[in-house]
């Protein structure tokens, strides 16, 4: 199908021919403005993480539903503005108190290096060069540092053990540089998108998908939708938790309203809805890739993978899904409803965490305190004493 009758669908196949479906966001389908190189870009304010300055665009702030603003968190993000880079004894990189191990992932706009801190701890940091990322032209009024900008407000009110925390944002108005200071996972993602033989097996992606499912429900509840929730972003500790992370797609949404109009995601796990360049409801979006996600953990590769980004957008909206015959009848039935073409007719989290195949191991998943919550309640036995 080509989707003739679809801009946004023409849209992004345009400006997207040529790369795969699997590894590239469409915050990447960015348009490098003309702009100067400048180094005075945005700052987030200090409290909860609205943005209060336009930058040198005149860009609007990202939207942070100011009614959901609770900070989810026993601390709170650190934010440092002085930069200090160096050397150690042993001739290592240091920025601030950080000692430079190596590389561990780059990412779309910039690199994630380990570092430890003088006690020894790891760290995963996120450099990031404000420069380049307010070039990066990625909506009619927002920029790449937009992006970062919001990342870093959502990550701050953010506290869960299926969730990467983010402990420091190091940015010093001096420097060009940008630092995200998270928790290091030291494990590795969930599973391999681009296939793991096989999959992972049936108990380990039960136990996986169990902690996903917590995550995300968390965020929702947070009025948060991820945006890009696929292996690459689903880290696992040493001992076998996971933790979703990569908020710079995600978005804020205010009362119960969850639409969104910009797909963002990575094609193979965009949603039926999304491809048509409508709004769409973020939750059944993340749903949807939820599904995807639990698909190539048990088989191997995703479900609707085509040659190219065009291919691969007419098999999400019109391949029916198919599953091998021997697969745990529970485990079709999971999968079918997360991967139902029609959002309206998707199952939601809630109804996918008790689902018989989740809850045959373990048991319902618990929805664990949350602290704005519990800050909530107090305000609220305080207000009715
Ligand atoms: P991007 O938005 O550019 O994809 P990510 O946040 O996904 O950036 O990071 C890119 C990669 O870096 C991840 O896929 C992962 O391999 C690695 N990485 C990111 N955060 C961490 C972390 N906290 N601990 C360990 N590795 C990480
Ligand atoms: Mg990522």
């Amino acid at each position: 199908m080509g989707c003739g009758n679809c801009q946004g669908f023409i849209e992004k196949h345009v400006k997207m021919d040529s790369v795969s479906p699997l590894s590239t966001q469409f915050s990447q389908q960015c348009i490098l403005s003309s702009c100067e190189e400048h180094t005075h870009v945005v700052f987030y304010e200090g409290g909860v993480g609205h943005i209060s300055q336009k930058n040198c665009y005149g860009e609007p702030p990202p939207s942070i539903d100011k009614k959901n603003q609770a900070i989810c968190r026993g601390i709170p993000v650190k934010e440092t503005t002085h930069l200090r880079r160096g050397q150690n004894a042993e001739g290592k990189k240091m920025i601030n108190e950080y000692v430079r191990e190596h590389k561990i992932g780059s990412g779309s706009y910039g690199k994630v290096v380990l570092y430890r801190s003088s006690s020894g701890k790891p760290f995963a940091i996120k450099a990031l060069s404000k420069s380049r990322l307010s070039r990066v032209r990625v909506a009619p009024a927002e920029t790449a540092m937009t992006d970062v900008l919001r990342e870093v407000s959502i990550m701050k009110r953010l506290e869960h053990q299926n969730i990467v925390n983010l402990i420091e944002v190091i940015d010093d108005p001096e420097s060009d540089r940008f630092y995200m200071v998270l928790e290091y996972v030291e494990g590795k993602w969930v599973c391999d998108s681009a296939g793991t033989p096989g999959g992972i097996g049936e108990g380990c992606a039960r136990k996986y998908f169990r902690d996903i499912i917590a995550g995300v429900m968390y965020l929702h509840a947070h009025n948060i939708i991820h945006g890009d929730i696929k292996p690459e972003n689903l880290l696992v500790t040493k001992s076998g938790r996971v933790k979703i992370g990569d908020f710079s797609v995600s978005n804020a949404f205010e009362g119960d309203n969850d639409e969104l109009w910009r797909t963002p995601g990575t094609p193979a796990f965009t949603a039926p809805e999304c491809c048509l360049g409508l709004t769409y409801h973020g939750k059944a979006a993340d749903t949807w890739a939820v599904g995807v996600t639990l698909y190539c953990m048990i088989l191997g590769s995703c479900p609707f993978m085509g040659d190219c980004l065009q291919d691969t957008y007419e098999r999400i909206i019109s391949c029916p899904l198919s599953l091998p015959e021997k697969l745990d009848l529970e485990l079709k039935d999971l999968l079918r409803g997360l991967l139902c073409k029609d959002p309206m007719q998707r199952i939601t989290l809630d109804v996918a965490a008790s689902h018989p195949w989740v809850v045959r191991d373990g048991g319902p998943i618990c929805q664990t305190s949350c602290r704005c919550k519990e800050k909530m309640d107090i305000v609220d036995s305080v207000a009715l004493a």
